[in-house]
């Protein structure tokens, strides 16, 4: 079983929609997911995407807020570029008929968020996320070249390592020729060849016990490229968001976004009922979300309970602007307009990933890492909030532009085998026991 085709994409979210649609202008693209089409991060996300919208705010500001939540270790380049590029990556995005939140003059609504001097988040209420996936995904399934695959589950890159050639880090040129892939309903197993792969496969969330992730944030795209010998940068950076709903067991939890704490929730001690947010940083709640975390953490452990409360009753039009939230917090039990809210940090985004160029290219030729799964620099040591639905769409863009002259230089590689999992002994925890 195997297939050809121009660009292999994996992964539905927002960096694989956005980067088919502008790639399927120089060639037919194969855009495979593991579940159905919208099940992705994007589609969970609320609080919106950042970018420099307003003469009161300015590209200079934004990029010091970057740099300052990245804690010293952005690629300022990156950074400088990234936002400055913003605006045009945003409109290219409505143009595909995403709309934001705007007031009666039309005028975009702004949202200020942790570690933000001006409002500058634009938003579709609390559903951002939603908005921008069902988009997307009308655009991509009404597109002449572009096919998807549903409940397609990418296993291996394919490289030299394929043709039996021992291939190692320090390997000269290593190169992706596509992908192996399991067809969930079937078993079958499909040998997909492509001139260009981009892995756009999201976080590993669920990796951790409490995470705000779908179950599709299981790491693979990082697992499979790092197989494949890619180089992989700052794993070790993983951002807890501060404010998931507390409910024990619940996977995922349940975010309370920081565009509430944007609109005047305040955080507040678990047994007194006291802010505690200006103990920890000037910026009280809207610090970045490192420090607020680890203040959540503090505070809770100092109480001897698993949770701190967010206080969202200042709110103005809580049901209206956030109503996901309201009706979820309803759901269980909890008015947050009367009720404070217990809240916990969650795992919540994958700062490192695949390491790429400002073009999005991977050490692999041929490979390309986009959105969540990858890591470009932009955010340092923690992002900066709403600067991860940016990031994809900046560098999905920058990747299909990069391979446009390239494309057709990139021959198929039909000695590639089909699959046939080494015959390797059992690793040791799948050894049986000999007493
Ligand atoms: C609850 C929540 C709220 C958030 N709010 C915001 C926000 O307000 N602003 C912001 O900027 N960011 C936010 N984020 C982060 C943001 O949503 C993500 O970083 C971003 O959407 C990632 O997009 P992506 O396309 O890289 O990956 P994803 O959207 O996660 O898509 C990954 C895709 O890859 C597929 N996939 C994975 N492995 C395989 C495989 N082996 N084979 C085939 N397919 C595979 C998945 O099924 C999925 O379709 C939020 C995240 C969460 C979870």
């Amino acid at each position: 079983m195997r297939v050809e085709t121009d660009y292999l994409v994996i992964g539905s979210g927002v960096a694989g929609l956005f980067f088919a649609l502008k790639a399927a202008a120089y060639g037919e693209v194969l855009l495979l997911t593991k579940d159905q089409i919208q099940e992705s991060n994007t589609t969970y996300a609320q609080g919106g995407i950042a970018g420099v919208f307003s003469s009161q705010d300015s590209f200079e500001a934004h990029i010091q807020d970057t740099l300052t939540a990245g804690d010293g270790l952005c690629r300022e380049a990156v950074v400088r570029s990234v936002i400055q590029e913003a605006p045009a990556a945003i409109r290219e995005l409505m143009a595909y008929g995403v709309e934001f939140d705007r007031d009666e003059t039309g005028q975009l609504l702004l949202a200020r968020e942790g570690g933000h001097s001006h409002p500058r988040v634009l938003h579709s209420r609390d559903a951002t996320g939603a908005a921008i996936s069902k988009a997307l995904i009308a655009a991509v399934q009404a597109h002449p070249r572009i096919q998807v695959w549903e409940g397609v589950f990418a296993l291996d890159l394919i490289t030299q390592h394929h043709l039996g050639i021992y291939v190692n880090r320090g390997y000269p040129g290593i190169t992706c020729y596509g992908v192996y892939a399991l067809e969930i309903a079937t078993g079958k197993i499909w040998t997909i060849l492509s001139r260009v792969t981009v892995l756009a496969a999201g976080g590993a969330g669920q990796v951790y016990p409490v995470t705000t992730n779908p179950p599709t944030a299981t790491g693979d795209g990082v697992a499979m490229a790092l197989r494949a010998k890619a180089r992989i940068a700052n794993m070790e950076f993983y951002q807890f968001h501060p404010t998931a709903l507390y409910e024990p067991d619940k996977r995922p939890a349940f975010l309370l976004t920081e565009a509430l704490r944007g609109a005047g929730a305040t955080l507040v001690d678990p047994l007194r009922h006291k802010p505690f947010m200006h103990k920890y940083d000037p910026r009280g709640d809207l610090a970045p979300r490192d420090i607020v975390a680890r203040a959540i953490d503090t505070e809770s452990k100092i109480a001897g309970l698993p949770y701190v409360f967010l206080d969202a009753r200042p709110v103005k039009n809580l049901p209206e602007n956030f109503p996901t939230i309201y009706q979820y917090c309803l759901k269980k039990g909890v008015d947050p307009t009367q009720d404070l809210l217990p809240v916990a940090p969650a795992a919540h985004y994958m700062v490192g990933g695949i390491d790429t160029d400002p073009q999005g290219r991977t050490s692999i030729q041929r490979l390309y890492a986009i959105g969540e799964v990858s890591y470009t620099g932009l955010h340092g040591a923690n992002r900066l909030a709403s600067n991860s639905l940016l990031e994809a769409l900046v560098f999905a863009r920058r990747a299909a532009q990069d391979t446009r002259d390239k494309l057709a230089s990139y021959t198929g590689q039909k000695e590639v085998p089909d699959w046939d999992p080494p015959r390797q002994p059992p690793s040791r925890r799948t050894r049986t026991h000999q007493p």
